[in-house]
């Protein structure tokens, strides 16, 4: 199986080459197709198993193909328990978008740093990786607007549990389109995980790696 084949195009497969990335990781060669056919995914699946990219790639694909609507306006969210996660899906996209003709801007908005210049910079963001307390901070200040998200991502949505961000989800989840695409991933699948999936995913397909 080859990147390609997934249905990913050039610049893409320019920079999966640049990462020095051979071949898809099974979670790749499962996300990639029914993420780019528009489906919703549920991931259960660990850091290391190549999840970032198994989402990334087919959301970069799915934009370029269709240009935003509405300028200025975040097209995918993806919410994070933690800061160093943010910047390092924050790295992966930025990483895939080097060869794109339409420039994408990506940008990690987290806690425990100044909110001034995230609040700045967020002009023309069109994928925010953010962090549930921070961006309902960025959200109250009338910073982001939520209303064109196309796309959302929930990573690590069990460690969100674990650190006692499930209210801030569910306000956040209030403040979304109800059209959209939602992947949720986490490394098990608990209970409480259940009901969240069940609450936010629509005919999801389930990669279990
Ligand atoms: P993740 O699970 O997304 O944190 O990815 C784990 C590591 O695997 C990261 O260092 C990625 O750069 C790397 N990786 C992801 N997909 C591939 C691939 N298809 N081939 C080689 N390395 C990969």
């Amino acid at each position: 199986m080859t990147f390609s084949a997934l249905g990913l195009s050039a610049p893409l497969i320019k920079a999966i080459g640049d990462q020095n990335y051979a071949k898809p990781y099974p979670i790749q060669e499962k996300a990639i197709p029914a993420i780019l056919q528009g489906r919703d995914i549920l991931g259960i699946s660990k850091t290391g198993s190549g999840k970032t990219a198994s989402y990334a790639l087919p959301i970069l694909e799915l934009f370029q193909k269709s240009k935003n609507k509405r300028d200025r306006h975040v097209r995918a969210l993806v919410i994070v328990p933690t800061r160093e996660l943010a910047v390092q899906v924050s790295d992966v996209f930025k990483a895939f978008c080097k060869h794109l003709p339409e420039r994408i801007k990506t940008m990690a908005v987290y806690g425990g740093v100044s909110i001034n210049p995230q609040m700045i910079n967020l002009h023309n963001t069109d994928v925010l990786i953010a962090t549930p307390g921070r961006l309902l901070d960025l959200i109250d200040n009338k910073a982001i607007h939520l209303a064109d998200v196309e796309v959302l991502v929930l990573d690590e949505a069990d460690k969100m549990l674990d650190l006692g961000f499930e209210e801030e989800i569910t306000k956040i989840l209030a403040l979304l389109p109800a059209k959209r695409q939602n992947i949720l991933f986490s490394a098990t699948l608990s209970n409480n995980i259940n009901d969240i999936q069940a609450n936010l995913l629509n005919n999801p397909l389930t990669i279990e790696i």
